[in-house]
Order: structure tokens, then sequence, then C-alpha cells
């Protein structure tokens, strides 16, 4: 046989076991540990991963099916066109999507292995986000075939090279079920860092909550009878000050459904409900209808997810022209591998995803189709929250376990790691514009 025959015969068992035993197909068809990459959505250079990602797509839609509709093999090369089947298990409706890949095989088996399709159609129940690279500047340019090197950001924070699991939207959800409470108790009712305008500035933490929020503001620079969406609303505290500062209609989103339940409650209090209210829904797939907002804000909530998958969501509800600004960590110089690991395992435990360094940002944002109209370091100003976050809980440490029990000693153990005090630990303000 030649080695296109080979090969052509491996596509078959490969698109056979997809839809009987794609465990099986990892295995038998893959050399160990391929390169398996759908360009701007996943890498994955492990079969530990594969095998993972593989099962979150099954579960994600189990009836789903692929067929081969045609096959050319050339040298080491498999070109396979098909089409996927399936329903989407949040609505019931059929799904259709064509995809199309290229298999590089050696010794009859896979080793890379890039696949193209409109991943857009899964976004409602989108479980491979969880396994994007979170990065946008995924280095795929060793791979990405007639795409110019320089048109693709490139990787330059370590924690950016592998693609780790992101978080779910359960994990964050049951995050917040306790953050919300002790972080009202040890922080303030924003769920965000303080801003400081120096080191001599001893405000208050709500002081200097509030005060993060007015630059959130004055980088929004709302207009009166705008509609404002907030991504990631917590439990209303920034959007009130938003509606205060503007005769602005608000719309708050959160994954966590007791925090929309105390914002709405809280806008009634405040006399704001008819014109700021809040959803439970992902902001990886908005309830609202394309283009419906003139501008949003994502204070401190990107963090908790796929940023490219989010910003690009965002951008489709917001009218062109419109501004988003955002609010997020940023890694302000390189960590050593130790430190590398405490900053990982401190975000996963908060159910984060990899902090961005100011070059990544910028890729993420362009790669997303914004225009970044400011970017602005803010670490400065946000050094003093680690030491404050620390004294607070020291102070309450015992009270809060008494009240909320072992899981508040979960979050106030986090709080307390190193890792909440490194100087690269810092902090971004953002305004980007959708294009008009
Ligand atoms: N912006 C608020 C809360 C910041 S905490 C404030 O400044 O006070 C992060 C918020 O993002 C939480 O409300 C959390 O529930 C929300 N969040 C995280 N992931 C989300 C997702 N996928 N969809 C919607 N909200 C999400």
């Amino acid at each position: 046989m030649t080695v296109e025959e080979t090969n052509l015969a491996a596509v078959a068992t490969w698109a056979a076991l997809y839809n009987t035993d794609p465990d099986r197909m990892i295995d038998e068809c893959y050399a160990v540990d391929p390169e398996v990459v759908a360009p701007e959505e996943l890498r994955i250079t492990d079969s530990a991963t594969f095998h993972a990602m593989e099962k979150a797509g099954r579960e994600a839609m189990p009836d789903r099916h692929s067929e081969v509709l045609s096959t050319a093999a050339v040298g080491d090369r498999v070109f396979v066109e098909g089409v996927m089947t399936g329903t989407n298990p949040v609505n019931g409706t059929p799904l259709r999507v064509h995809w199309m890949s290229v298999l590089t095989f050696a010794d009859g088996l896979i080793v890379k292995d890039r696949t193209y399709m409109d991943w857009s159609v899964f976004k409602d129940f989108n479980r491979t986000a969880e396994y994007r690279a979170a990065d946008a500047g995924l280095d795929l340019t060793a791979t990405a075939g007639p795409t110019p090197a320089t048109d693709r950001p490139t990787t330059t924070g370590a924690t950016m090279t592998t693609a780790e699991p992101l978080p779910s939207t359960d994990s964050i959800s049951a995050f917040y079920d306790i953050a919300s409470q002790v972080l009202c108790e040890l922080w303030d009712e924003s769920f965000h860092a303080g801003y400081w305008e120096s080191e001599a500035d001893d405000s208050s933490n709500k002081v200097a909550a509030d005060r993060m929020t007015d630059e959130m503001i004055g980088l929004l620079a709302p207009v009166d009878g705008a509609e404002i969406l907030d991504v990631g609303c917590g439990i209303g505290t920034p959007a009130f000050r938003l509606a205060g500062a503007a005769r602005a209609r608000v719309r708050g989103i959160s994954i966590n459904e007791a925090q929309v339940v105390e914002a709405n409650r809280r806008a009634g209090e405040r006399g704001l409900a008819d014109r700021v209210s809040f959803d439970h829904g992902d902001a990886l797939a908005l309830p609202y209808a394309d283009a419906s907002y003139d501008a949003a804000w994502a204070f401190e909530s990107l963090i908790h997810m796929d940023r490219l998958a989010a910003l690009r969501e965002i951008s489709r509800v917001l009218k062109p022209g419109a501004r988003l600004v955002v609010a997020d960590l940023l890694q302000t110089g390189p960590l050593d591998e130790a430190d590398q690991e405490l900053v990982r395992d401190g975000l996963q435990r908060m159910s984060a995803s990899p902090m961005l360094t100011e070059a990544e940002y910028r890729a993420l944002v362009a790669e997303a189709g914004f225009e970044l109209e400011e970017f602005r370091d803010v670490s400065r100003h946000t050094a003093k929250m680690a030491t404050r976050m620390v004294e607070s809980t020291d102070r309450r440490y015992d009270e809060m376990v008494a009240r909320f029990g072992e899981e508040a000693i979960e979050l106030m153990d986090l709080i307390r790691s190193p890792a909440a005090q490194l100087p690269e630990m810092g902090y971004l303000l953002a305004a980007l514009r959708k294009p008009a």
C-alpha cells in the first residue's frame, strides 16, 4: 500500500470510531500527545486533555454524529470534509455543521489535526470553550498555513502556552454562593479592587472601591438615555452608582442567581427598579438581541471567563461604535516557575482564568474585533488591596468561620495566600470600541 492508501484507511477507522468510541479513536488513531488545533478555538497537545475534551463534547451533545463527505490524501496529509449533526440540548433544535480537517500522519497515526468549523453554532452549550487556550495569542503560527505570522498575536506569558481548562459556569456560581456573602462582610458590597490615589492615601476599602467604580464611569462616559449592559454584575453596587451618574438604563447579568435576586431587591429598595434590573444568565451566551446596547462594562468579571469568547459575545449585543469598558487583572512582569504555579493554583481556586500581560491583552482586544481606545495599567492604585484584604480577613476570621462555615475558610485562605501578594498581579482599566 502507498502511504496515501494507508492514511486513507486510517481515516476510515478514525471516522467510524468518532461516532462509536471516541476514546478508542484517540488511543488508536492518534500518536501519543498529538497536536490538535481548531484555529482560534482550542489547542491541545496532550492526550489526557484530548480525552477530557471529547468527553465534554459528547456530554454537551450526546447524539452528535459526524459523517465524512470526501477525502483527499496527499503525501503525509489527508484532507477530510464532513458534516456533524445532532440536537442542541439547550433548546432541542437540530444542528448541522460542516467541518474540514487536515490530518497529518506519521507511521499511520495522526500527529497533527487541524479542524475547521463554525463553532458559534454551539455557543449556547459550548463546553469546548472550557478547553480553549484562554489566550487570544495562541501561538499557531507554526501550523497556521497561509496566515501570515504578523497577523497573529504572539504569545508572551508562560501561563498562556498550555490550554488549561477554564472555569465552568457551575464552579464560578458555586464560588460566589459563599464569596458574595463573605466579601460583603470583609470587603465591600462591590466585589472589585479599590483605587487609592497614592501610597499615602488612607481611604477606607469602601471609599476606594467606589472610586474604582468612578474611574470606570469616567471611561464609559455614559450619556442620558443610554442602554448599558453590566456583564458580571455582582449584587449591583456598581450598576447603582452608574445609574446615579447618568439617567441611563442599566441591565446587569450574573451567572450566580442569588446575586441577581439580591441585586433586583436592592434596585427596588433604592427606587431604581424602573431603569436598573438584573438577569440570571451566562455572559458567553447573552440572552439579548444583536446590537441592542449603547455601552457595556465588564467590571472584574472577565477573569472568570474565556475572555475572547466573552468579548465576542459582548460585541454581538453592542451597537456599532459602542464602548466597552473593562477592569481586569494584569500580569505586570515575568513570573518564575514557582510563582507561576502559585498564581495558577490561586486563580483556579477562585474559578478564574489565567491573567494576561499587556501585550496579550492588546492582542486579545484586537482578535475580538474591538479597537482599543485606552489602556491604563492602574496597578499602582490597587496595590493596597492585597494587604487590606488580609487585614480585614485576619480581623474577622473566626467570626466568618462561625457564620459561614468551612467554605469561608477556603476563600479566606485564598485571600491570605502568597499568590495574592505578588506584585506582578496588577490591574488594568481599558476602554474598547466596537468599530462603527
Ligand atoms: N462587577 C461586580 C462583580 C464582580 S465579581 C462588582 O464589581 O461588584 C465577578 C462577577 O462576574 C460575579 O457577579 C460573577 O457571578 C460574574 N460572572 C462570572 N462569570 C460569569 C459568566 N460566565 N456569566 C455571567 N456572569 C459571570
